[in-house]
């Protein structure tokens, strides 16, 4: 039902959802996750985590579980002491998994390679080596430019072994995203390649860290992997990384360190403007990922293979890639490459090879599968995967469905995971075998965790109502500020609800009838129509559940009549051009919108586009369409995963007016 504005609503609550997938028996019966676990964390949170924290192997156990007494600054399990990377590789080494392969690797062009965890340890002890010889260690920051290698994790897990820092940037960014990025974090060493293949072609990598270097004098020394075999450059800093690491011992003691001891800087990705780079420590963090991990995709260590799809540029290829699996014991699946190359199969054909049962990505490539079409994924044998996981935006409910019966074969329980970069892992997910699952919706905190929605007074709406999505109790994996900038820190999360203690996430939410949370996109993105306040992902879920559109992105744009007029831009299914974007199809669209959500939500205008402006992560960049929809200069384009795109967008719309 429409709320109509001003009734303590932040946010209308327009789309209804109605259709639920319990668990089944079978899948229930073998679940990790089990009902008692909600219980057993609201009876007491502390003890619910200290149980989480024993997962872990801690060289000396906390005498404190958690520490808020410097709030918004969290401590947790304070005077423990740990080795990140220890658990993640040696300890399953030594409780005999040794040959279990931990990571199967595959390259773009089709090489491969298994590593088991007697060889993960091996590489990650001989780069750990290779780090202390050149004077890195507890502190010092390592600036990872990296494609999807191997190597990539074996750095990561270097660092964490010997107490640096690691902040990676994506390998896709510009050399001004990277200088900017080693200079706030003063980072004293850069591991990178020589190239990357991306789109089945060598690109080189290693000229934009020349230039990043040139202007960043914390910079001592470059490690190199050779990856493409491209010529490049070569300055007195450079190393290689197969001269220098194995040469290395492949054994080394790792130490522990405190619960506290920072971990790793990770810059977000710049949805919304300047990257902030957040902080992570140790001991929580590594609980939380291990946690979520376990209950949200029901891992198996001994049978599942798992593959999440993430760049490990992103808080998702730390937490769902590197820490959260590797410290459960998984095996595996790291693609280097794009997801077309050589074509729209190589997902499927990646799925059937290894036997993938635990898939995790994001609704942006959920939808671009939905354009190149079903009859893709329905040429291969999906039959072994068990659970689907999505990540990274608001899933529409359509997406949704076209995942559960295309991918996952009607019956795969998908987990829609609410996080970001400053949770460090999963807040909101449904547990699979626990909740029957709805399409579009995150649902409810996962055990452990306080969420809720509120008012702009703070005050908790009721079901059926729509405002801001608040985090009230502290967690473990919670980000322990912004690197260099504590006021940053304090303002950008914690003045909003200053009174009430909420770290305020930047997400609109609302509750439906069950009390399922429901997300519903960033506020800065909510449109003022006529005084109602609309969500972007409401009108494109309602504009992608019409079977001519795979993609939506709307935005307000200033309108005299209503203050905001809602401008879509949408691609269409199945590659369809824009002549199937004529008068009439978009007419049919507005009506549509009109009839899903209610007339107020109907865009003032809908233009069909070949592609959206996406971040690296795969989000939807709304601030620069509104750019084109009030006919301004396009802003900031740097971490655009593509930023031809705007041009094309552009181009498009002044041969279609
Ligand atoms: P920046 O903060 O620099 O603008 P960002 O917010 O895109 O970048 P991330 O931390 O990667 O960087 O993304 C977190 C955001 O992604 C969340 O705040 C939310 O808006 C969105 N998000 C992630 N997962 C989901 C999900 N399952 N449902 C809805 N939104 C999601
Ligand atoms: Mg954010």
């Amino acid at each position: 039902m429409t709320q109509s504005p001003g009734q303590g609503n932040a946010l209308d609550n327009l789309l209804t959802e109605s259709r639920t997938f319990p668990p089944s028996d079978e899948f229930a019966a073998q679940a990790n996750a089990q009902p008692a676990l909600y219980e057993e964390a609201k009876a007491d949170r502390e003890a619910f985590w200290a149980k989480q924290a024993e997962r872990l192997h801690w060289e000396t156990k906390w005498d404190q579980v958690l520490d808020w007494s410097g709030a918004p600054f969290a401590k947790w399990f304070v005077g423990g002491k740990l080795n990140v990377a220890y658990n993640c590789v040696d300890r399953h080494v030594e409780s005999g998994h040794g040959e279990q392969v931990a990571i199967h690797w595959e390259g773009e062009p089709g090489d491969s390679r298994a590593i088991t965890y007697a060889e993960l340890q091996r590489e990650v002890s001989k780069a750990a080596n290779a780090l202390t010889s050149l004077g890195i260690g507890a502190e010092d920051r390592v600036a990872i430019y990296m494609p999807m290698v191997p190597e990539a994790i074996f750095a990561m897990l270097a660092c964490a072994r010997v107490g640096a820092l690691h902040n990676v940037v994506f390998g896709g960014f510009s050399a001004e995203a990277l200088r900017t990025r080693i200079q706030d974090s003063e980072a004293r060493l850069v591991i990178t390649t020589d190239g990357q293949y991306r789109r089945g072609n060598p690109a080189p990598l290693k000229p934009a860290v020349d230039e990043a270097v040139a202007g960043a004098p914390s910079v001592e020394k470059v490690i190199v992997v050779k990856r493409t075999d491209t010529e490049v450059a070569w300055t007195d800093k450079d190393v290689w990384w197969h001269e220098l690491v194995d040469s290395q011992s492949d054994q080394h003691t790792p130490e522990a360190f405190d619960s506290e001891h920072p971990l790793f800087i990770l810059y977000t990705s710049g949805t919304t403007g300047k990257p902030k780079g957040i902080l992570h420590t140790s001991g929580g963090y590594l609980t939380q990922a291990s946690y979520t991990h376990n209950y949200v995709f029901d891992l198996k260590p001994d049978t599942d293979v798992y593959w999440c799809t993430a760049d490990i540029g992103w808080v998702t290829g730390h937490s769902y890639i590197v820490y959260g699996p590797l410290s459960n014991r998984v095996t595996q699946v790291v693609y280097e490459g794009t997801p077309n190359t050589p074509n729209e199969g190589r997902h499927w054909d990646i799925v059937e090879k290894y036997g993938v049962s635990i898939y995790y990505t994001a609704p942006t490539l959920i939808r671009t599968f939905m354009k190149w079409g079903a009859d893709i994924p329905a040429k291969h044998d999906l039959s072994s995967l068990r659970v689907l996981g999505s990540v990274g935006e608001p899933i529409n409910p359509e997406a949704w469905i076209w995942y559960r019966e295309n991918i996952g074969g009607g019956k795969a329980p998908i987990v829609d995971t609410w996080w970001q970069t400053e949770t460090g892992a999963i807040m909101i997910s449904p547990l699979p075998g626990v909740v029957s699952t709805k399409p579009g919706s995150a649902q409810r905190p996962l055990p452990g965790i306080g969420a809720k929605v509120v008012n702009d007074e703070g005050v908790e709406v009721p079901h059926g109502g729509g405002g801001y999505l608040v985090l009230d109790e502290p967690w473990p994996s919670m980000l322990r500020g912004i690197w260099g900038d504590e006021e940053r820190y304090r303002d950008t999360y914690w003045s909003r609800f200053k009174d009430q203690g909420f770290y305020f996430a930047g997400d609109g939410a609302k509750y439906d009838n069950d009390g399922d949370i429901w997300l519903l996109g960033r506020v800065d993105d909510v449109m003022n129509v006529s005084g109602h306040r609309i969500s972007t992902t409401e009108v494109e879920s309602a504009l992608v559940s019409h079977p001519t559109v795979a993609e939506a992105a709307v935005v307000g744009a200033s309108d005299e009549t209503t203050g905001q007029g809602i401008v879509a831009f949408v691609i269409l299914r199945g590659g369809a051009g824009a002549d199937a974007g004529g008068a009439e199809a978009i007419k049919a669209l507005r009506d549509h919108v009109a009839k899903e959500i209610g007339p107020i939500a109907k865009p003032r205008q809908i233009m069909v586009v070949p592609e959206l402006p996406k971040t690296r992560s795969g989000k939807i960049m709304r601030r620069l369409l509104r750019d084109v929809a009030e006919n301004r200069t396009v802003g900031d384009v740097t971490t655009l995963a593509d930023s031809s795109v705007m041009d094309l967008i552009s181009a498009g719309l002044q041969s279609g007016k």
